[in-house]
């Protein structure tokens, strides 16, 4: 029987088989992956911005 690989609890259906987690703990995954690329654009924008400022003083 495959685990979830978030919780380690029995996957029950074909589905949460083939995701490797269950249907909770995909959403969780999917909400955890949509704010890490969320912070990971607000860093690229900062750097963006530093850079802009940088370039103008310079
Ligand atoms: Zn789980």
């Amino acid at each position: 029987m495959k685990l979830c690989e978030r919780c380690n609890r029995p996957l029950k259906t074909q589905k949460s088989m083939d995701a490797f987690m269950g249907p909770v703990c995909k959403r969780k995954a999917a909400e955890e992956a949509a704010r890490a690329e969320f912070e990971r654009n607000q860093v690229t924008m900062d750097e963006v911005l530093n850079h802009a400022e940088s370039e103008k003083s310079a």
